[in-house]
């Protein structure tokens, strides 16, 4: 034989060799050993709970613009470089700059109070003299259909209760500008979130172009529920909404990126990450500072135990997902020309409570895969991998790389403490970091050291 031909059928033995290991299981077994060391290191410290600690209390919430955020960021490209990461670097981003500035609500009749509030992300402010009006509280659009003539000069309150995040976030995106379109002056939203202690959530509204941009600002479940009794008995409710909330211009911001190369095949990319921004409340520990925190840690843990992958293990620290996805974009413009050497993208956004596995979008073979993976977390709880999962920064680069995606999944109170003050180091438990971190990391691990291409399986 030539010696081209020779090595064509070396080729050919190889693929053939991989896809017969597919279908067994044997492939796996080499990666048990290396699973378990991982685990083990991760829970024999609280390293990773210590570093979430030191980023949340020295640099404490880090919206998109803020000194707060630049600090913590130029922070973790420094504890990166500490670890031995490599190519360690920030990426330009250019983020809107939305200030909260001073806010209150203060209920007027039937009684005189003060009541606890958040503007919304992205909102407009009030006159400085504030704006007084009525309330006319709904508890759905239909609602707000019906009593469309009771609208105009009016503050809206959306009473939507909490059922999941998906089914009442619209009325905090998209409830400013339907009760604006019908005239109201202003909106207040109940919280997206479950009962908690009377805990007022943000989080971004979305104005559409075609209606006036009124100021929107959420109040507690409480309250809401309060105001939907006056309301019931025929009671006037008056309030009174001041918000200094604006937008001053773009600032520079950057994603965080750092490597573990990979041994073979360092241009093929396995991306683990979360958002390093978080809203103006509270530390942004569970959003997302303990997401962008046990993805980092699953590159060190690897690093530690010489577990160096045939493929590279990128960290990505997203910029400002939280009110504008600027962060989630420029990654997909910056690397596009690299986009078809990412594997797979995973991305941990919602919080670190107790494992519960992933979800993952892509092949069916790949999803075998990932699923034969994940067995080896049982003790982990962490053996589940979903229909689908995703994140909304890996979202950009994989609708445009058409690569695979996985969700961090985990089980706990995280809407009770979204977006609010009392989202803070006391909700999150070193075993939880270690336990997440660890899942994580094998995970990324073997689909970074693969013999196959995670995607190629037949
Ligand atoms: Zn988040």
């Amino acid at each position: 034989m030539s010696s081209r031909l020779v090595a064509v059928a070396v080729a050919l033995a190889v693929v053939v060799l991989a896809l017969t290991a597919q279908t067994g299981q044997d492939w796996l077994d080499a990666y048990r050993t290396p699973a378990q060391r991982l685990i083990a290191e991760s829970q024999a410290s609280d390293f990773a709970w210590q570093r979430l600690a030191e980023l949340t209390d020295t640099y404490g919430p880090r919206l998109s613009g803020s000194e707060n955020l630049e600090r913590a960021i130029d922070w973790a490209v420094a504890e990166m470089k500490k670890d031995g990461l490599e190519n360690v670097r920030k990426e330009p981003v250019l983020v809107p700059k939305w200030v909260r500035g001073r806010e209150s609500l203060d209920l007027v009749e039937p009684a005189r109070q003060p009541l606890p509030m958040l503007g919304l992300g992205n909102s407009v402010g009030t006159p400085a003299s504030g704006i007084e009006g009525d309330v006319v509280v709904v508890r759905d659009f239909d609602e707000l259909t019906a009593r469309a003539a009771d609208v105009k000069g009016r503050i809206v309150l959306f009473n939507a209760v909490f059922t999941n995040y998906g089914q009442t976030v619209v009325y905090r995106t998209t409830g400013p500008s339907r009760a604006a379109s019908l005239g109201a002056v202003a909106v207040l939203v109940r919280s997206i979130g479950p009962t908690g202690l009377r805990t007022p959530h943000t989080g971004s509204t979305v104005y559409d172009e075609k209606a006036p941009r009124i100021p929107a600002a959420a109040i507690s479940a409480e309250d809401a529920d309060r105001f939907q009794r006056l309301q019931a008995r025929g009671t006037r409710i008056r309030v009174r909404l001041s918000m200094e909330a604006r937008f001053e211009p773009d600032a520079q911001s950057y994603n965080v990126v750092a490597e573990l190369r990979g041994r073979e095949l360092p241009n093929e990319i396995v991306l683990v990450g979360g958002h390093f921004d978080s809203w103006d409340v509270g530390v942004g520990a569970s959003d997302d500072g303990g997401g962008c925190v046990v993805t980092w840690e699953a590159a060190r843990l690897m690093l530690k135990l010489g577990l160096r992958p045939r493929r590279t293990v990128r960290v990505v620290l997203f910029t400002n997902e939280e009110n504008g996805l600027r962060g989630g974009n420029a990654y997909r413009d910056t690397h596009m020309a690299e986009l078809a050497s990412h594997v797979m993208l995973l991305e941990s956004d919602g919080g670190v409570f107790d494992p519960a596995g992933f979800g993952f979008t892509g092949p069916d073979g790949a999803r075998r895969t990932v699923t034969s993976i994940a067995g080896l977390l049982k003790n982990l709880g962490a053996s589940t991998v979903r229909a689908a999962g995703g994140g909304a920064d890996i979202g950009p680069a994989a609708q445009a790389g058409k690569i695979p995606t996985m969700s961090h999944d985990v089980a706990g109170d995280y809407f009770l403490v979204h977006h609010t003050q009392a989202d803070t180091m006391a909700r999150i438990t070193p075993k939880q970091m270690s336990d997440n971190a660890a899942a994580i990391a094998v995970v990324a691990y073997i689909v970074a050291d693969l013999p196959w291409r995670l995607g190629a399986e037949k």
